[in-house]
């Protein structure tokens, strides 16, 4: 059974935290804070009502060793300004520094330097596992962006406390996500784009019984453009996977799936630069479809407003480079028109960036903080992260 933080005792214990605080960074600060101010509510709830909670989180891939650039400095500055409350930030994550740091009264919140500076946290180590969980006597998980990862932090020293639990985000992203495979709202609507067939395949093979309709965009599109034999120029195309796209649409008509797929692009030049669009499914020779067009926009909103629930994973465009953000604006703007109607949950760090871009997060109903864990979720498969907080598995 997992239980969940409000139904663990928090009243003098020290928490161990674990959070999923990998954000971007850009000139030493935070670049994109959606993944801090998911966890802030689980934070407070534990600053409320323990003696103390010691906040823990990878960033980026130091492999291993202390790496400045991946120091966990700015996001405790970030931290400390949107909790309103002191954060002391410990030179390491383990050993004497911490608990001194921790003996001397610190303060109530104490951020640990990146787990991921010692090799031992992604080889889920023992010793490392046991190190961590010295610190503190109740464990909380809110790192839902990491849930997929088998880490000391994550899995192996959960074994080590009885008091342990899924903190409000990791619950809530759950709360979401776990519905899109049990028992769908119909019509239940999925939107897939972004550059890989590659990364998606196990998530349209599990999504695809479940789903009214599948749209497909972004570079991903053109595979199976390409698998109906039509001229794509030069998109994106995973040569590879083209048979794997036929063989999915035909899977997707054995299921009465309507599997749509862009009637027109904006295309550019091979330097992605001079857009025109493309009134048109064929891509022109020497041109890359870089976002849709303009009618299968049309199409994509059409389709979300009859839906009662939404999941987009991935842009349907080059959304960093406008004016091919255009595609992926209009379906933020359709999700944010038609909530709470509609109820749309955004998966990948690229999607939420995209519908953030439009200034809609907030007209949205979830923007999942998990990219590669949603991706997993959604396959069908079991979190090391969630598995690890049932004591009785
Ligand atoms: P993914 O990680 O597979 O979800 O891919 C996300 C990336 O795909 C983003 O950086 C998008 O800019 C990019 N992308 C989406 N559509 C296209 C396209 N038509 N051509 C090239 N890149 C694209």
């Amino acid at each position: 059974m997992i239980r969940i933080l409000t139904e663990l005792e928090l009243n003098d214990k020290t928490v161990f935290l674990r959070v999923d605080f990998n954000v971007p960074l850009k000139d030493g600060k935070v670049g994109e804070p959606h993944r801090i101010d998911s966890a802030l509510p689980t934070l407070r709830f534990i600053l409320d009502r323990a003696k103390k909670v010691i906040v823990a989180s990878h960033l980026g891939r130091p492999d291993g060793k202390f790496v400045d650039k991946y120091s966990l400095a700015p996001v405790q500055r970030y931290l400390q300004d949107a909790l309103q409350f002191p954060v002391a930030m410990a030179s390491d994550c383990i050993g004497p520094s911490v608990e001194n740091l921790l003996r001397t009264g610190a303060g109530k919140v104490v951020l640990l330097e990146n787990l991921r500076f010692h090799p031992e946290e992604e080889k889920n180590d023992e010793n490392f596992s046991r190190a961590l969980a010295a610190l503190a006597d109740t464990y909380v998980n809110d790192a839902f962006g990491a849930a997929h990862r088998a880490h000391a932090s994550i899995a192996g020293m959960t074994k080590f406390f009885k008091n342990k639990g899924a903190g409000l985000l990791l619950q809530r992203e759950l709360d979401y996500l776990a519905p899109l495979l049990a028992n769908p709202a119909q019509p239940f609507v999925t939107i897939l784009g972004g550059a890989k067939v590659s990364d998606k395949i196990g998530v349209i093979r599990n999504l695809l019984p479940k789903v009214s309709a599948l749209l497909i965009g972004g570079g991903m599109a053109y595979t199976f453009l390409k698998a109906q034999g039509i001229e794509i120029g030069a998109s994106l195309l995973e040569q590879d996977k083209i048979e794997l796209a036929a063989e999915l649409m035909q899977q997707a008509k054995q299921l009465g799936v309507n599997l749509l797929l862009p009637v027109d692009h904006i295309a550019g030049d091979r330097e992605r630069k001079n857009p025109v669009t493309i009134n048109d499914s064929a891509v022109p020779r020497d041109l890359m479809g870089l976002d849709i067009g303009p009618k299968t926009a049309q199409v994509f909103a059409a389709e979300i407003e009859r839906a009662k629930l939404v999941l987009w994973n991935g842009p349907v465009g080059l959304f960093e480079v406008p004016p091919y953000d255009q595609g992926s604006r209009v379906l933020a703007q359709a999700l944010a028109d038609n909530h709470p109607a509609v109820t749309g949950i955004i998966a990948g760090g690229d999607t939420v960036a995209a519908v953030s871009a439009a200034g809609l997060s907030s007209r949205i109903a979830h923007l999942s903080t998990g990219g590669g864990a949603t991706l997993e979720f959604l396959e069908g498969k079991i979190l090391p992260g969630i598995k690890a907080l049932d004591d009785q598995p």
